[in-house]
């Protein structure tokens, strides 16, 4: 008996030692083998020795291991393109009686989809300045556009974009002071230098996968940048120093989402391509594109391996906005699922969700609502008149011929 015990001692902790020599390279060694060590183990422990407290505790360690060459961690975005604030949208935001603003409706019917993701990121295409409260061309929203984005369950908002500087410096200031009294996180445009170092990549953590958030534009329509904010502009130089940074901050990937694009074009730029294989080139996992005003193709490339694929939506389209011409009146969510296994971080899911604005008459009022257009398709288009379900349906149809065209490897959800 005590022979026994020996030599099953003795096969146990080599079986333990060989495992923890193995961690390294667990690419060989299947999970079905471990599982059967320990299945191995446990019966001749029950059997033989179900009393030993030292077999007991090196099989949790061998089990310890095992779970954690086996557990998957998950992380899941959603991206959306720009949050407009046009007249139209002020106007129908405003309630005569009480003197006040409200934005709820605009987001009611696509809050329970963007509530299912751990972040939710979007463009904020408005300073949130003060009154006077304005749409094109520089732009004011009232704050409560950025409480209702809240409310919605969006979680960040990158404000790098050609409208940033529409109201000057106390513009920059003020929208990113409302950001922050919401809690919602930002990137892109900064108070001044200090805080940028501190916060040009921001960093979304959550079950064990961190993803870095970079944000640049194109332009600020030829308004100078005022001193001392900063604004994020698209510029190989800075962005290479900002990557080579942020690839230091032990980030499981790093987006950048862009503000780029000639606007109305279906079709990427040579010069949005161009940008796009120096990011990818440079260490850039994901980027998100918006301000063109309409949707164009997105790609995912997995690069001969998984852990290095490779994803761009290079426009998005409108999320919100009063342009109801034919392409303008939508856009596109594009949600991402990273997973993360023995360290090794990819890009496991991706897939787009139309959405189109209806702006229905409500109570003699006209209300903005960013509609989810496949839902709306299984319901018929119940609830629309005529006019609008034709309008929804030619953005439909036009998106999917479109995107399924172009798209690589991104499906509609
Ligand atoms: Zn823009």
């Amino acid at each position: 008996m005590k022979k026994t015990l020996f030599k099953t001692i003795f096969i146990f902790i080599f079986s333990f030692f060989y495992i923890q020599s193995q961690e390294r390279n667990l690419k060989g060694l299947s999970k079905m083998r471990l599982k059967a060590i320990i299945n191995e183990i446990e019966n001749k422990s029950d059997s033989l020795l179900l009393k030993n407290s030292e077999f007991k505790s090196l099989n949790n360690e061998l089990k310890d291991s095992l779970e954690k060459l086996t557990k998957t961690d998950s992380l899941s975005l959603i991206f959306m393109g720009d949050i407009m604030g046009h007249d139209g949208q002020i106007k129908s935001a405003y309630d005569k009686k009480t003197n006040t603003y409200n934005y709820d409706p605009v987001f009611e019917e696509v809050r329970g989809l963007i509530s299912n993701f751990d972040f939710a990121i979007a463009n904020l295409e408005v300073t949130l300045a003060g009154p006077p409260f304005k749409g094109y061309p520089r732009f004011s929203s009232p704050k409560e556009l950025a409480v209702t984005c809240k409310n919605s369950g969006i979680d960040v908002l990158v404000t790098s974009n050609n409208h940033t500087c529409d109201r000057g410096k106390k513009g920059v200031i003020k929208t990113l002071d409302i950001l922050d009294s919401l809690n919602i996180k930002h990137t892109g445009s900064f108070r001044d230098s200090s805080e940028f170092k501190k916060n040009n990549l921001l960093v979304l953590e959550k079950n064990n996968i961190k993803v870095g958030l970079l944000n640049y534009t194109f332009s600020t329509n030829g308004m100078p940048i005022p001193y001392p904010t900063i604004v994020n502009k698209i510029d190989t130089i800075s962005m290479l120093e900002d990557i080579k940074k942020s690839k230091k901050q032990n980030i499981d990937k790093l987006i950048v989402f862009i503000h780029w694009g000639p606007e109305y074009q279906l079709t990427p730029s040579n010069n949005q391509k161009k940008i796009a294989n120096f990011l990818f080139k440079n260490g850039v996992d994901i980027i998100i594109g918006a301000h063109p005003h309409v949707l164009q193709k997105m790609e995912y490339r997995d690069n001969f391996d998984a852990e290095n694929g490779q994803l761009i939506a290079y426009s998005l389209g409108n999320y919100v906005s009063n342009q109801r011409k034919r392409y303008r009146d939508g856009g596109a969510m594009i949600e991402i699922l990273l997973t993360k296994n023995q360290e090794k971080t990819k890009i496991s899911d991706s897939g787009y969700h139309l959405t189109w604005v209806h702006k229905p008459i409500i109570n003699g009022k006209e209300v903005f609502k960013i509609l989810p257009c496949k839902e709306y398709e299984k319901n018929n288009f119940k609830g629309l008149d005529s006019k609008s379900k034709a309008a929804m349906k030619l953005f439909i149809n036009d998106s999917r011929k479109l995107l399924k065209k172009e798209n690589q490897n991104i499906q509609e959800k």
